[in-house]
């Protein structure tokens, strides 16, 4: 089954082709300002990558761009738009809604809507593509995957926030998480990986990238995760501030008169490594001014650890233990000196790195020592993958539902006749 993947931004338009045959990416690519004066389509069919600079009104020219990249004469993965079986959307915010992956309908699409008000930047856009896709590939399924689904097992103990209720009961302000899509790829890899069924273990899965969320996962089912109402919350960032006394918000915007807007856009644009260190959100600059002897660089990446290591110590007593730790994205993936800095001593706790191992770079890996009681792992994400999978499930057990009313139908026919 070819799927096609569809992530939109509020000015772009991630995409990749995939045979689920045998997991091949067929092509990838980015739209990037779509809108803007100086708009880009950026795109790789495996020989490298290709920059076009093309004009993009919004995202539905994005997607006629894409779509006729993967039917261009000669060099496309496709031959014709038919070719595509399925379509899978990753929608920031499914709220309440949405529990797991869903094929759209109008009703689905109700719903997306409703959830604007909690993605104002992501489900507007995505809605936008969705229903490009339905004009420019009419009867090709479209499935929904939401960032937020993974979390809707969480406990109330770990959701509600202690505000008044109403504000949970009128305006649904409570904890929904991020990352979900990336926290359950690796949750259930790492249980391959281990030769174990995920619905047997305890794991801490580390989403590190320029976001950034920490996940507890128990016997398969989200417990508690460290974003909240939005992905502001939880760990120290690229550029968010994660986690502060809630009082410093109006203490500053009182003492400065900033605007919510503004406070906004310090706590969300200018704070975490960037704010912190004044010198990147890039975490690899960081290391770099921090090894030339950068004061505030130093400190920067201590904070940076200090976040994570208190999330892992949090979900450990979640969890009652764990059985691996599982780090992912950018820095997850390739900072060896951060995995090293937030895993420093909790060898009491039966988490133990082996240094040698630590210093691996490439694909998927156990980083621990082998008398570690909790594995360490690295698992390079793989969202798109994981969004094309769940697509397939659900276009596989839509065509068997057509097959069997079909069936039903002929009986039918057959009785009446
Ligand atoms: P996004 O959330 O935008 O998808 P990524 O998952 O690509 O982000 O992560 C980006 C972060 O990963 C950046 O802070 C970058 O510095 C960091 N990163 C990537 N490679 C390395 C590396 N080799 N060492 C340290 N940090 C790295």
């Amino acid at each position: 089954m070819k799927v096609l993947t569809l992530n939109a931004g509020s000015s772009s338009l991630k995409y990749q082709l995939i045979d689920l045959a045998d997991g091949t990416v067929l092509i990838r690519g980015l739209c990037e300002r779509v809108g803007g004066p100086d708009a880009v389509h950026k795109f790789d069919r495996g020989l490298g990558e290709l920059k076009r600079a093309e004009p993009m009104r919004d995202h539905h020219d994005a997607l006629q761009l894409v779509l006729a990249v993967l039917t261009e004469a000669e060099r496309g993965p496709i031959r014709d738009l038919a070719d595509i079986d399925a379509i899978g959307h990753r929608i920031v915010s499914g709220g309440e809604f949405f529990s797991e992956s869903t094929l759209i309908d109008d009703d689905v699409l109700d719903k997306i809507a409703v959830c604007s008000e909690l993605a104002p930047l992501h489900n507007p856009p995505a809605l936008h593509v969705i229903r490009a896709c339905r004009e420019l590939m009419p009867g090709i399924p479209e499935v929904a995957v939401f960032d937020t689904a993974f979390f809707q097992t969480l406990p109330p103990r770990a959701y509600v926030y202690p505000l008044p209720y109403e504000y949970y009961t009128d305006y649904q302000i409570r904890k929904y998480g991020a990352h979900g899509t990336s926290h359950r790829y690796v949750a259930r890899h790492a249980a391959k990986m281990i030769g174990a069924d995920v619905y047997d273990l305890r794991l801490i899965t580390c989403h590190l990238g320029n976001g950034a969320s920490i996940a507890a996962v128990d016997h398969g089912v989200a417990v508690d995760t460290t974003m909240g109402l939005t992905p502001l919350d939880g760990l120290m960032m690229g550029t968010r501030c994660g986690t502060i006394d809630p009082a410093v918000v109006t203490h500053i915007q009182t003492r400065l008169g900033y605007t919510p807007e503004q406070m906004n856009e310090i706590m969300n644009k200018r704070s975490g490594l960037l704010g912190v260190s004044g010198v990147s959100s890039d975490l690899r600059a960081v290391e770099e001014a921090a090894l030339a002897g950068n004061e505030r660089a130093v400190l920067a990446l201590e904070l940076y650890a200090y976040f994570i290591k208190r999330y892992i110590g949090q979900y450990f007593a979640v969890l009652g233990g764990a059985d691996a730790i599982v780090f992912t994205a950018g820095v997850g993936e390739n900072s060896e000196y951060m995995r090293e800095k937030c895993l420093a001593g909790l060898e009491p706790l039966g988490i133990v790195l082996d240094a040698r191992r630590n210093r691996l770079r490439t694909g998927e890996r156990i980083i621990s020592e082998d008398r570690s009681r909790v594995k360490i792992m690295v698992i390079p994400t793989n969202e798109e993958l994981m969004i094309a999978r769940d697509v397939e499930k659900i276009v596989d057990e839509l065509r068997l539902a057509e097959v069997l009313a079909a069936g039903a139908d002929d009986e039918v026919e057959q009785t009446l006749v």
